[in-house]
């Protein structure tokens, strides 16, 4: 054999050996028919149970045997590592999942999973729980079955210790298994195949972005179905399913942050019911406030009496409307050009020193605070706001009266401003 065929032949094999040649990863599989339905006898009781627990989701990636219940028509006993899926889906009595070992494709499933159920009460785990229900996930690879993935179609995920499966792990993408490990846990909790193709439950896992939505039912891929309706609610279901993800106060999205207590605060005093959310009760904390939100803020913070005429020409109709000319009417704001109230603009910082100076008529300051506001329209103003206690500015000595300021930040402004933090 000539010498560079026998080196080509040796490097071959060692590349074969060392696994640096991977087959390529496949991105795409079909799911249909990839649930099994319970029988219509099977008592559901234990359920009533685990309702008030979060749901726990031990993802098995390390190989487990799986065997049938022979004993029993149906069974979804993740502790005892038994489900009725072994036989009727695979025709098997007992199977050795194979793990799998890639690192990196572990952790994105898992953040993939983090991210996809976060609205929700449900914690994931690679240990499995010593106690208590849990739906365990094995991710494995065994490719001697068709197919990706498998799970029960658990309505009101009456059975809180399923297992769900995606069994050829080696052979497709970190990301496809992701989204196809989502959509095998979204079956075990109820939902069945829509027809939005970048919806989680979409009967085609690739590696495309995906979320759970509002969507037709796929009526030739999901011939079951847990409830009734031409649509499926993901977001909806789950949260009905499995409970909203706990959090403090009174925002799902202020837990950690600085401005956490101020936001409670003026909550409770009815000043902000947070920004809109169709799920869970959110604050927004890091969006911009625009001079709409703060003339509302305002109004409700002072109270402020209805407005006895009309100030502006660009806020008829608007939900801010009267809130603007309470504003005017209190003489806080003159609008933000001639007649106009420019609602839907960012508020400054400058804006804001203003806003409160006179919605608060606070006191001349005994000196000079800041750096960058000699001669600016609002440096009397800030200064107010400074030896009241309200800001000390944006750091080193500098007020900043060009940034804008976030709902976080006015949370914290006005809970100051009313003693309230
Ligand atoms: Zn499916």
């Amino acid at each position: 054999m000539p010498r560079n065929i026998l080196l080509f032949v040796l490097a071959l094999l060692f590349l074969s050996i060392t696994g640096c040649l991977d087959q390529p990863q496949l991105t795409e599989a079909s799911l249909e028919s990839d649930y099994l339905v319970p029988p219509e006898d099977i008592d559901t009781a234990e359920r009533q149970q685990a309702l008030t627990e979060s749901q726990v989701v031990f993802v098995e990636f390390d190989g487990v045997t799986v065997s049938n219940c022979p004993e029993t028509t149906y069974c979804n006993d993740a502790q005892g590592n038994r489900s009725s899926i072994i036989e009727s889906f695979f025709e098997q009595d007992t199977i050795s999942w194979r793990p799998y070992q890639n690192g990196a494709g572990r952790q994105l499933i898992m953040d993939e999973l983090e991210q996809a159920f976060d609205p929700y009460d449900v914690i994931f785990t690679t240990e499995r729980p010593s106690s208590g229900h849990y739906t365990m996930l094995v991710i494995a690879s065994n490719s001697e079955f068709s197919g990706l993935g498998v799970a029960p179609l658990d309505c009101g995920n009456a059975f809180p210790s399923s297992i769900a499966f995606v069994y050829r792990a080696d052979e497709f993408s970190p990301q496809t298994l992701a989204n196809a490990a989502v959509h095998e846990l979204g079956h075990s909790f109820g939902l069945t195949h829509v027809e939005h193709t970048h919806d989680y439950m979409y009967f085609q896992a690739d590696d495309g972005n995906n979320q759970f939505t509002e969507s037709l039912y796929d009526v030739s891929n999901a011939p079951n179905r847990c409830y009734d309706g031409d649509t499926q609610d993901a977001p909806q279901v789950l949260l009905d399913v499995l409970g909203p993800t706990p959090f403090d106060g009174y925002f799902s999205d202020t837990d950690g942050s600085v401005h956490e207590e101020a936001i409670d605060a003026i909550y409770e005093e009815g000043i902000t019911g947070g920004c809109t959310s169709d799920l869970l009760p959110e604050f927004c904390p890091s969006e911009n406030v625009t001079r709409a939100q703060m003339a509302a803020f305002l109004s409700r913070a002072l109270d402020l009496p209805p407005a006895s005429k009309s100030y502006f020409s660009d806020t008829k109709g608007a939900w801010f409307e009267e809130y603007a000319d309470q504003l005017a009417e209190a003489e806080i704001t003159m609008g933000c050009d001639d007649g106009l109230y420019c609602g839907g603009d960012d508020v400054t910082r400058a804006q804001m020193a203003l806003f409160l100076t006179r919605a608060f008529d606070l006191p001349p300051a005994t000196q000079s605070y800041f750096t960058d506001t000699a001669g600016a329209f609002y440096e009397d103003a800030a200064d107010r706001l400074a030896e009241a206690g309200i800001t000390m500015g944006c750091g080193n000595n500098e007020y900043c009266g060009a940034e804008s300021v976030t709902r976080g930040q006015m949370a914290s402004f006005l809970a100051r401003a009313l003693g309230l933090v």
